[in-house]
């Protein structure tokens, strides 16, 4: 599954041990489902029927199974030729039931009949009813737990089954589900007709997928498999991008995992309310529409990113997670750790215009900064009922995840990796695995300890900080030598003094002042970079080491060569000036870019000044690669809403402008014709630095202006400057410009992307009257409930709006609560973590202890403690800001005499 962003910032703390198992029984297993579903989409309703062959293991007289909001009819068992009726009783709250027969069931094979009765529900989970203003449509997402609210069923993922469905719906209607059309029949019931789809492989209850309504499709097909995007009969102009890079993708991976897609066909559907980003459903992935349809020629380059890689994420899965799956939830970050590593893969072989290297390096640093909370969790963490699993679904699965495969892969060389991912999923295919499975693959096919490093990054918490010194051993003194003859005869090489590196393993805390004793350490993987010698990697595992390095004493160390390691790393000052004076010469852009990410978590935990950080930017400032660009705008945007105060804000403004108006000057506002892709995204950031952090105000003027045009004709301006644009010019509060942003949310011709566009930018206004306006709106009719948590959030981190948009919440949560579907009341608790004061903390922890979000209680404490240590970053930093920024006045106006 790809999560909205504001679900990846969501983190939480271990999971209670005392948690009631929801498991099955074990005794009776699945071999086969066959579904038929007649939804009703007026009345919001549907009946099923189905039989599900079972094998069973041992002599009972009862079968309990999962289910929730549903009504049987009736169920029956049958073995042999007798066919018995079954008590029926429920377990509402661990969402099972239990059918009971008189006569013993002997062990082998028995069939479960069953006849029920369900509601299309509008929490967009289970068998749901989504709804444009046009008509209704039925859509399913059963990951992690919600198949048991469409079907009765052995809803756990290691019981995997083969099914069978049958779809009875509107003459004028189709369906789409995991298995090709194989027949369309009239009836039964006048105006209906029956769809039945070819029997699916072997896969969990999870994956199953059903969508009824009027879909139209782009259809294509790559090596031989077809290949459809559909959605509403609307956005069919806008699937054809997307097509084509399924197209793409769906060859790479042929080749990557050296087993053909297995699926038979592959749809890709966008649905009118989705809440999650996409569901990667065996061969029918399911999609919210604005990760999905773009327009080829008016889309920005990141929205063709985007959709590119989550694509390459939904269809890694069809591997990892529909082929493969973990054997129980706990080890979910098989299945999103790895579509997480893998995602980008495409995109570097097929589209290196994007980068997307880069972006694995801010994804990594994304990690290290939930993982350095105390209330993080190990990748691999107990999960035992619905609540704790949905939890499991954080940056910690996804992004830490996927960063130890990088670490590895790197370690191993990709191409030794690759060869034991492909063992792996070769052993496992149509069944269950576990993670030694994985590492074990690994390691046997490598020869290298790879099932020794995995189990310290994937059953530990937190992450590893390298600190380090380096030293110059002296020569040993040279023989004399009395002339130059001699010395060749006698192969005296000089004898050279040699770098030492003293290395020290702790574990990394987001507030170091308020850190817990912890004496963890990893098995990493270390790679160091020197001048004079040749890259080497070496395992380090003890607290503390020492490693020599060849080639004399190196003027500069670098610690995380290639910048794949998972780890943060501390250079003592002199070694940080050396660094910082070679970065740009001697360090590669991801290098460049995992320092200035290190040196930031480093400010923030109270282990660095940030006048080091300050100075670090300074000294990069022509380094202008976009992935870089997107770091300085994040630490920087830390710097502008925690640490400023009126007598330090106007230097700190004016250095920003100095600092990037000439690399701002030598992109201009206009794109020239043949620019790259990264050029139109470093554009579109620099006005977000100049305009957002550094409050220019030509930059916001300028803005303005062509937001203004944009409302009238979207050509105006180049397409990758859109969301930039509208967010700065909010930020001038222009009344009649917020007027046309509402506008633009009301009107039907607006794309997926330009609502996505228009409500980041009204998220940006700040004037209490127009922000008022703004959350009316999110909280009313006209906004979809996939969207209100998400664009509340928003403008809940919006520093110049938090205070009155907190006050609004609070007054207004009746509706706002109303709004929330299964899992997005994350994005509102989660916001909270954006507060920086001791009264705002503490009304946050008050008013969620009287108004419990679902599944948020953890979260809630990671939102604490991020503004604890927004507090403490504060009462440090704001000293060391302001004597630097001083420093940097006096500098500059030395230079200017
Ligand atoms: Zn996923």
């Amino acid at each position: 599954m790809t999560l909205r962003s504001y679900i990846f910032a969501f983190i939480f703390a271990l999971i209670p041990a005392l948690a009631a198992a929801q498991r099955l029984p074990e005794g009776v297993t699945p071999q086969h489902y066959a579904l038929s579903f007649t939804p009703d989409l007026q009345k919001a309703t549907f009946s099923g029927e189905e039989t599900i062959d079972v094998q069973i293991v041992k002599q009972t007289h009862a079968i309990t199974l999962n289910s929730a909001e549903l009504e049987f009819q009736q169920a029956e068992v049958t073995q042999g030729d007798k066919t018995q009726i079954a008590q029926t009783s429920f377990d509402t709250e661990k969402q099972q039931a239990t059918l009971t027969v008189p006569a013993d069931l002997q062990a082998g094979p028995a069939a479960i009949h069953i006849n029920f009765t369900g509601i299309l529900n509008d929490k967009l989970r289970g068998f749901y009813l989504a709804k444009t203003k046009l008509r209704n449509y039925a859509i399913t997402q059963f990951e992690s737990t919600d198949a048991r609210r469409a079907f009765p069923s052995f809803d756990e993922p290691a019981l995997k089954a083969t099914f069978d469905i049958a779809l009875t719906i509107d003459q004028a209607d189709t369906a789409i589900s995991n298995g090709k059309i194989t027949s369309d029949t009239p009836g039964p019931g006048e105006g209906k007709h029956t769809l039945k789809f070819s029997q699916t492989a072997r896969m969990s209850t999870y994956l199953v997928a059903m969508a009824v309504g009027d879909f139209t499709c782009n259809e294509g097909s790559a090596d031989n498999v077809p290949i459809r995007v559909c959605g509403t009969p609307d956005k069919k102009p806008l699937g054809a991008t997307a097509l084509r890079y399924a197209e793409e993708i769906l060859q790479y991976y042929n080749s990557y995992y050296g087993i053909p897609y297995p699926f038979g066909k592959l749809d890709i559907v966008g649905a009118p309310d989705f809440e999650a980003g996409a569901m990667e459903n065996t061969g029918a992935i399911f999609y919210r529409e604005s990760d999905l349809f773009i327009d080829d020629k008016h889309s920005s380059v990141s929205s063709h990113q985007e959709v590119f890689e989550v694509l390459a994420h939904e269809m890694a899965h069809q591997w990892f997670g529909d082929l493969v799956t973990m054997k129980w939830w706990d080890n979910i970050w098989l299945n999103e750790g790895f579509a997480t590593w893998m995602e980008l893969k495409p995109s570097q072989a097929l589209h290196p215009e994007w980068n997307a290297a880069l972006d694995g390096v801010n994804a990594s640093d994304e990690a290290l900064r939930v993982d350095a909370l105390r209330n993080t969790h190990p990748i691999r963490a107990r999960a035992e009922t619905p609540e704790e699993i949905d939890e499991l679904f954080d940056s910690i699965s996804y992004q830490k995840g996927a960063a130890v495969l990088r670490m590895v892969e790197s370690y191993v060389s990709p191409d030794v990796f690759r060869r034991g991912v492909n063992a792996y999923l070769r052993k496992f295919q149509y069944s269950n695995a576990s993670a030694e499975d994985f590492w074990n693959a690994i390691a046997a096919v490598s020869g290298r300890p790879v099932d020794k490093i995995m189990p310290t990054f994937v059953e530990q918490a937190g992450e590893p900080l390298i600190t380090v010194k380096a030293s110059c051993a002296a020569a040993p003194p040279e023989p004399k030598v009395r002339s130059r003859r001699r010395r060749r005869a006698r192969r005296i090489a000089p004898a050279q003094p040699k770098t030492e590196i003293s290395l020290e393993q702790t574990r990394f805390w987001l507030d170091a002042s308020n850190a817990p004793a912890n004496s963890t350490t990893w098995m990493v993987p270390l790679c160091v970079k020197a001048a004079n010698a040749k890259p080497f990697c070496q395992i380090v595992g003890q607290k503390e080491s020492v490693l020599p390095v060849a080639g004399g004493c190196s003027p500069w160390l670098f610690v995380n060569a290639n910048a794949m390691g998972y780890y943060r790393t501390r250079y003592d000052g002199d070694a940080l000036q050396k660094l910082t004076a070679v970065a740009t010469t001697e360090l590669s852009t991801a290098e460049r870019l995992s320092l200035l990410n290190d040196e930031g978590a480093l400010v923030l935990s109270g282990q660095e000044n940030v006048a080091n950080y300050l100075n670090l930017i300074s000294a990069l400032n022509q380094d202008d690669e976009r992935a870089i660009v997107e770091s300085y705008l994040a630490g920087l945007r830390l710097v502008h809403d925690d640490l400023l105060t009126e007598a330090s804000k106007p230097a700190f403004l004016a250095w920003v402008r100095s600092n990037f108006s000439p690399m701002f000057a030598k992109l201009g506002w206009t794109p020239v014709a043949g620019e790259t892709d990264d050029r139109h995204e470093v554009r579109a950031l620099l006005i977000q630095i100049l305009g957002e952090i550094g409050e220019d105000p030509e930059v916001i003027n300028h803005a303005v202006a062509l937001a203004g045009q944009y409302s009238k004709d979207e050509t105006a301006i180049d397409p990758s400057l859109v969301r930039g644009v509208l967010e700065v010019a909010a930020m001038s509060n222009d009344a009649g410009l917020f007027q046309q942003y509402m506008e633009a949310m009301s009107n039907p011709k607006s794309s997926p992307e330009q609502l996505s566009d228009y409500s980041r930018g009204l998220d940006r206004f700040s004037d209490p009257k127009l922000t008022e306006q703004w959350l009316e709106r999110i909280i009313g009719p006209e906004t979809r409930s996939q969207d209100a948590a998400g664009y509340l959030g928003r403008v809940l981190q919006n520093p110049a709006a938090q205070k009155m948009a907190w006050e609004w919440t609070k007054q207004h949560w009746s509706e706002v609560a109303g709004k929330l579907t299964t899992g997005s009341g994350f994005a509102i608790v989660n916001a909270t973590s954006h507060f920086c004061s001791a009264n705002m903390r503490n009304e946050v922890e008050q008013f969620f202890s009287d108004h419990k979000v679902a599944a948020t209680s953890r979260s809630l404490k990671q939102s604490m403690e991020m503004m604890d240590s927004c507090i403490h970053f504060q009462a440090r930093q704001q000293p060391n800001l302001t004597a630097w920024l001083e420093q940097h006045a006096s500098n500059a106006s030395a230079g200017a005499r």
